[in-house]
């Protein structure tokens, strides 16, 4: 459907994305004087910050995954399609998305693109296969598949030499999600499956922990990151610093010490947090606007968060650079909430507010159970108290009221007791998409694509030359 050349009474802003950026943009147009369109490839917000628990069984996909089209029922102004957006054209002001091969048009006035980051393998796009990222819950639900499938076949296995491989977890990058990650499957094989199989002993399982950068959670600064990497050793989590991944395989990994000196694990689990880069949207709009595109791929926009020479085109979040601000939640949502004010003032007449001041609330991490650690301007702390505000701050910003009652269950059975509440994992999540993938590769390869071309993200820039290097927005 085209719907282009509508009689619109109402100024339309089409939003690009159901992230933290585009949907508190849209809710905070809710009583502005304009129809909103939101475009999502998927039909859900997606809590990322949790992410990491449903790859460890803790909640589910949908405690994370509010339905979009359900937040939004109650907003007259706002409509949600689905469809992953493929072109963007400035000059005619459309937004051209795709879902299952049916093409739709949307005209706008004024545009908010929200589309966010991707995982960024430093130009080893090959590692995807064998080294998953956590960006999706596709990505967390493979990654839970993997994760319990490699206790279940230690299980079976005949050799030590198998054993030890299957139950060896290898996460890279020692960012705030790298680290929950790697403290998460500590716990996993120590306390939840501790009694749970006879041939194997999960509390043996090695969990290592790489990074090219000295410290761990290099963001939060040396005490906080020292704290956190002492609780990752008490754990029994091995913790390598100044670590460059040279190569990944269906068996194993491949590193480079800070001294030049290669070493192998040999790990049937590896994980890939070590990087993010932003939607190809980016350079859609870069093309033909003239910003710049940065080392991570995300669009260089004006003070006020907009493109040059377009006021109408408002780019947040992850997607957007400026002034070197972190891909957090709170940049997003501060983004939206901007972009959305300066529609509704310059729709009304009114001057523009000024540029863009982002409001630093902090950033906290988890290390595990009982642990976090929390940096609010100077203020700095780490130990139960943080992780009882890691827990606090977390269940606000979660959407839906029905989601943080099961999430409070849920975390009471894995934290108070030993449990995990959502280990059911099917063997179409680790291997259907990696065969839907190829066979994807095939058809394009083919030239038999599914209605019109994908946006691609294609291969990444070699930004710190091989491997792992410090974390990203996870
Ligand atoms: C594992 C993980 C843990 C994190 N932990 C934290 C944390 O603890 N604290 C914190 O502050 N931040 C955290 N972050 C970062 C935070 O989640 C991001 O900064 C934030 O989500 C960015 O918001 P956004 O709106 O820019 O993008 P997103 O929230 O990523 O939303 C982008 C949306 O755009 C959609 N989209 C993308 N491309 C297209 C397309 N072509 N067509 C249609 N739709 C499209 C996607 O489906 C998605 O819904 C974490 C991120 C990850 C991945």
């Amino acid at each position: 459907m085209n719907n282009q050349h509508r009689t619109h009474p109402r100024p339309r802003v089409v939003v690009i994305g159901s992230g933290f950026g585009g949907l508190f943009a849209t809710k905070a147009l809710r009583r502005a004087h304009v129809e909103v369109t939101l475009i999502d490839a998927t039909g859900h917000h997606l809590f990322q910050p949790l992410l990491y628990q449903v790859a460890t069984g803790i909640l589910s996909e949908g405690e994370i995954a509010a339905p979009t089209r359900e937040i939004l029922r109650r907003q007259q102004n706002a409509r949600v399609v689905l469809g992953e957006v493929t072109g963007i054209d400035l000059t005619a002001r459309t937004v051209t998305s795709n879902v299952l091969g049916r093409t739709t048009v949307h005209g706008y006035d004024e545009l908010i693109v929200a589309a966010g980051a991707g995982q960024s393998y430093f130009g080893n796009d090959r590692f995807a296969e064998f080294a998953p990222g956590l960006k999706s819950i596709d990505d967390a639900l493979e990654l839970r598949g993997r994760i319990f499938g490699a206790f279940e076949l230690a299980e079976l296995a005949e050799t030590q030499g198998e054993i030890d491989r299957l139950l060896t977890f290898v996460v890279v990058g020692a960012g705030p999600t790298g680290v929950e990650m790697a403290g998460q499957v500590a716990e996993l094989a120590r306390r939840t499956l501790r009694e749970d199989f006879r041939h194997v002993d999960p509390t043996s399982a090695r969990v290592v922990l790489l990074d090219a950068s000295p410290g761990v959670l290099p963001a939060f600064g040396e005490k906080l990151g020292g704290l956190a990497r002492r609780r990752l050793s008490g754990m029994g989590v091995e913790v390598h610093v100044g670590a460059t991944v040279t190569d990944v395989d269906t068996d194993g990994i491949e590193m480079e010490d800070g001294d030049g000196h290669g070493h192998r694990f040999d790990a049937a689990t590896t994980i890939w947090a070590a990087g993010v880069q932003a939607s190809p949207l980016a350079r859609i709009l870069a093309d033909q606007s003239g910003a710049e595109i940065d080392h991570a791929r995300r669009i260089v926009v004006q003070p006020d968060l907009t493109l040059p020479g377009h006021p109408e085109v408002h780019v947040v979040g992850d997607m957007a650079a400026l002034d070197g601000l972190p891909g957090v939640a709170q940049v997003a949502i501060q983004g939206g909430r901007y972009a959305a004010d300066a529609i509704e003032r310059r729709r009304a007449g009114k001057r523009p507010r000024g540029p863009f001041r982002y409001l630093d609330k902090g950033s906290m991490a988890t290390v595990s159970r009982f642990s976090a650690v929390v940096q609010i301007g100077s203020v700095e702390f780490g130990g139960f108290l943080a992780w009882v505000m890691w827990l606090a701050v977390h269940l606000f910003y979660m959407v839906g009221f029905r989601s943080r009652i099961t999430t409070v269950l849920h975390w009471m059975v894995s934290f108070l007791g030993r449990g995990r509440a959502q280990r059911v994992a099917t063997q179409q999540q680790v291997y259907g998409r990696l065969a839907m993938e190829r066979l994807f590769e095939e058809f394009e390869a083919a030239g038999i694509g599914p209605g019109s071309p994908r946006v691609s993200s294609g291969p990444a820039p070699a930004v710190t030359g091989r491997g792992a290097a410090s974390s990203g927005g996870g």
